[in-house]
């Protein structure tokens, strides 16, 4: 098969930036996606509420129209921190905001004002709860061993889930084996993104051999059983996990140094990667299955309709 169309995906979790950066890497998400999450973690300023993400909003559509893509709809996200009020949240909501991001303190790129303790903002979580805002999870735990920062993390999911049984909660960029065994086994309202690379990296392909900050992200792709869990998640085609692409450009400069920054810039490629994994490893049904995680399993979870754009992707 050298030519297949798919309902147009969806990129759940995407790093627009701003300025001249913006205009130069919003293309590559434009060519192949409907709606995309923009991630808030701006400089120096990120995205904090209603007044910030329309600003954000209009900066996205207008680099979308000049590059000829008017009907490409941005998805806004604002950063939740510990100063996040409960009217802030129902604002934000009511203009369109679907979703809140929570970055623990100092764990990625722009994180520094991230929050210190999910349970000290617990009533911005109930007014989420209560207005249908999306939690977006950067689910790694400061201070901890870098490979097992995922893995323990993950326990504050189960107080999330039990203090607020109706709140949707997404975990970003799954890496880990337990992860993937954690979403599966908490309720419905419990899903989570998976990236195109991390389907591909282990840590060797970051420093198994030459230093390679290209590759470098956070959370850091992990051992080949963790990949082997992502990629079994993602054949499976359980709704709960559906694409993100975490595409997050730096420039080259800001990679190939002393202190290298986290990120991996895979809009470009994102999707022919995708496909490729699909046709390689789901069998005959390798179609379905790539535009489930890709177009649909993400805007069923979102509660938005399936796009009614198509994607045809050809083989050359
Ligand atoms: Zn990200």
């Amino acid at each position: 098969m050298d030519k297949i169309t798919i309902s147009k995906p969806d990129d759940f979790h995407v790093h627009f930036r701003q300025g001249e950066l913006m205009k130069a890497v919003l293309p590559s998400t434009l060519k192949w996606f409907g709606r995309a999450l923009a991630m808030p973690n701006l400089r120096p300023k990120p995205v904090l509420d209603t007044r910030d993400a329309k600003r954000y909003r209009g900066e996205i559509t207008a680099a979308a129209k000049e590059a000829g893509h008017p009907d490409f709809e941005p998805l806004m996200a604002i950063q939740l921190t510990d100063k996040t009020k409960p009217r802030g949240i129902k604002h934000a909501q009511q203009a369109g905001v679907i979703a809140a991001k929570v970055y623990p303190i100092g764990v990625t790129t722009n994180s520094d004002n991230g929050v210190r303790s999910l349970k000290s903002c617990a009533l911005t979580l109930q007014a989420m709860q209560d207005c249908g805002m999306v939690l977006s999870l950067h689910g790694e735990k400061p201070g901890v061993f870098c490979l097992d920062r995922e893995r323990e993390f993950l326990g504050v999911l189960d107080w999330l889930v039990e203090s607020f049984p109706s709140l949707r909660i997404v975990l970003e960029h799954i890496t880990t084996f337990q992860a993937v065994a954690k979403v599966i086994n908490l309720p419905e309202t419990v899903a989570a993104t998976i990236t195109v690379h991390h389907l591909f990296l282990t840590l060797d392909d970051i420093i198994g051999g030459g230093l390679s900050p290209h590759n470098f992200c956070k959370p850091v792709a992990k051992r080949e059983s963790d990949r082997e869990a992502l990629r079994h998640a993602v054949l499976w085609g359980n709704p709960k996990f559906f694409l993100g692409t975490d595409s997050a450009p730096h420039p080259r400069d800001r990679k190939e140094c002393a202190s290298g920054c986290a990120g991996v810039f895979t809009a470009p490629v994102a999707m022919p990667l995708l496909a490729q994994f699909f046709e390689e490893h789901a069998g005959k049904n390798w179609r379905k299955g790539l535009e489930e995680f890709s177009s649909l399993h993400g805007a069923k979870f979102y509660g938005l309709p399936k796009n009614s754009g198509k994607l045809t992707l050809i083989r050359r």
